[in-house]
């Protein structure tokens, strides 16, 4: 096909403000093409030379663009700059440059452009890298440049630039794919959904091969199932048919996992290779799953180095980078929590109900450190999903996502078999709080030997009592544990002292004694700690969420001088709602 043929049909499509025209216009294109080349218009209109997991890159700025834009049309480079800062669309710049050339690079033979030449070529670009690249890169699109028409040239430099922005998605070539060669919707997009490369898709409807043919493939990844969202757990059930399973919502990055003969690749939401971002997760999924071929889903979450417990999203996103992973891996370590498994060992799983895949992610996994199942639980009564909900949240989790035991995996597709259910604003916690050191937990890595997290705990003045709110183990510098080790060391007892009411079993007890300053992201609802309970909620106390020592030790202080339970209950009243 010729490129001029492939570029009126994006005038068109670019013009137009009917779905149904584009679709049919969409359609036309692709019965017009040749077999062997369906796969290239899609990838065009689509302004990506290959699906997202395949990473290709174009790699071309605005300004090399526009370089092989002079060499083409014998414009100088800063006169188009100055077209360019006035028109704001390299596409226009390469229009108007290749309608008024002033000789340039003049090709040897007129010849259109061929959609195949073109496409070719600019996988060339994407592929050359190291050095003399951008020369490389710059030569290529010159020749393409030299040989376009002013319309072709314009197409050609939004594509290069990725700004083609047609705005054409992939539900609009699963229609116009359907059209163009009478094949039925639901299979073309069932095909999508296993085997997300339209252009792969076009290929294989064009040739005329069976749909179903397309199946599952490790190393492919699969569009993932998303969640509706619900605010109250009442409404969550009943929508779920009376019962629920309902697993913590870990804050992290999703991560499709698909691993083949010891080999494991990462994807992201988005269907990217994120793999390189993870080392630490490969090697503990290599160790952990006992299958020879498996697709496995999970979060990856950011963990404190020295307490393992969970840290928020943004600390994780200190690992996208793409120099120096080993250091961002020492830095801030990441663990995997597996929710669901597609696929293993030659079995499509994705047609089976949830329970069961639940059952099989069990077998197949092996708990370790780096890879944990996902925190779960099978509810059919709103109070219990509420106590879970609470849990969840105060252990630094976003809530949980409950889910219909019987559903499939159904890819895609964002129904009401998962339902998020979320706090659905922040509270701030504006002041610090002055807690009491009443039981440690021991250190692992570098806090072996001291203590890992503390037991913190308010005072109630009334019963004369201790009632924790939370465990920290951040804001500690390698000297503060030291010497909170020492200064401890004359309050260790060896059971839960009678003044302190805790539901947590501490490694190590102390008398109430040492004095912290803590601060925290908000003060929560929390069926773990005992401060408050059941003021606000049956079963529930208050607890600080995500907290961490401010290096302030309060020796002026005495344990009954410390933050009290009546204050923590103002404060968690108090708290500056921020919706999200
Ligand atoms: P979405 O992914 O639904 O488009 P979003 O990016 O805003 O929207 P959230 O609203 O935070 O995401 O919730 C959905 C995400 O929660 C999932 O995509 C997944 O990354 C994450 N998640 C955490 N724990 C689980 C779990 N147990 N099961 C499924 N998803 C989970």
């Amino acid at each position: 096909m010729l490129f001029q043929e492939l570029v009126r049909a994006l005038a068109v499509v670019e013009a137009t403000t009917q779905r149904t025209a584009v679709v049919r216009a969409l359609a036309t294109l692709l019965r017009n093409a040749e077999v062997g080349e369906v796969d290239k218009v899609v990838y065009f209109v689509l302004g990506d030379l290959k699906p997202p997991w395949v990473g290709l890159e174009l790699g071309v700025a605005e300004k090399l663009c526009l370089r092989a834009l002079s060499k083409a049309s014998g414009i100088s480079l800063s006169e188009l700059e100055n077209w360019y800062k006035r028109l704001g669309d390299v596409g226009e710049v390469a229009r108007r440059a290749l309608a008024s050339r002033r000789g340039g690079l003049v090709a040897s033979r007129q010849k259109p452009l061929e959609v195949t030449e073109v496409y070719d070529t600019l996988v060339k670009v994407a592929r050359a890298t190291g050095g003399g690249a951008q020369d490389l890169k710059i030569s290529l699109l010159t020749s393409l440049f030299a040989r376009a028409t002013p319309e072709e040239g314009k197409y050609i430099a939004r594509f290069v630039v990725g700004k083609l922005r047609l705005g054409v998605a992939d539900m609009t070539l699963v229609d116009a794919l359907s059209e163009a060669f009478g094949v039925d919707r639901e299979a073309v997009e069932r095909a999508y959904h296993l085997h997300p490369d339209m252009g792969k898709i076009a290929r294989h409807v064009a040739e005329g091969r069976p749909l179903g043919e397309i199946k599952i493939t490790v190393g492919v990844p699969i569009l993932p199932m998303l969640a509706q969202r619900l605010s109250t757990a009442s409404e969550i059930l009943s929508k779920l048919g009376g019962s629920a399973i309902c697993e913590y919502k870990y804050d992290g990055e999703r991560a499709q996992i698909h691993l083949s003969g010891g080999s494991v690749k990462i994807f992201s939401r988005r269907l990217e290779d994120i793999t390189h971002s993870y080392p630490d997760v490969v090697k503990a999924v290599r160790e952990a799953v006992s299958a020879g071929e498996a697709i496995l889903e999970g979060e990856i979450v950011a963990v404190d180095v020295d307490t393992g417990e969970m840290l928020s999203f943004q600390e994780l996103m200190h690992r996208k980078r793409k120099h120096d992973v080993s250091t961002a891996v020492e830095m801030y370590p990441a663990e995997l929590y597996l929710f669901d498994l597609l696929y293993v060992d030659g079995e499509d799983l994705t047609r089976e109900p949830l329970i069961y895949r639940r059952v099989r992610l069990s077998e197949v996994v092996e708990e370790r450190e780096g890879v944990h199942i996902a925190h779960w639980r099978l509810f059919d009564n709103p109070e219990e999903v509420d106590l879970f909900f609470h849990e969840a949240t105060s252990l630094g989790t976003e809530g949980l996502i409950c889910k219909s035991p019987l559903s499939t995996y159904e890819m895609g597709a964002r129904g009401w078999n998962w339902i998020k259910y979320k706090v659905d604003y922040r509270s701030e916690m504006v002041d610090t709080v002055d807690l009491v050191v009443v039981g440690a937990f021991y250190g692992r890595g570098k806090r072996t030997g001291v203590y890992g997290a503390f037991l913190m705990a308010a005072y109630d003045p009334t019963g004369d009592m201790f009632y924790t709110v939370c465990k920290v183990g951040s804001g500690f510098a390698e000297a503060d544990l030291k010497k909170l080790y020492d200064m401890l060391q004359p309050y260790r007892i060896p059971q839960r002292h009678p003044r302190v009411s805790s539901k947590l079993e501490a490694d190590v007890w102390f008398t109430p004694g040492v004095v912290l300053e803590v601060v925290g992201a908000e003060i929560t609802l929390s069926p773990l700690h005992t401060c408050c309970l059941g003021s606000v909620k049956p079963g529930v106390g208050l607890a600080v969420r995500f907290p961490r020592f401010t290096g302030r030790y309060r020796l002026d202080k005495s344990p009954e001088q410390a933050t009290t339970v009546g204050e923590m209950l103002d404060m968690y009243k108090r708290q500056r709602k921020v919706q999200l």
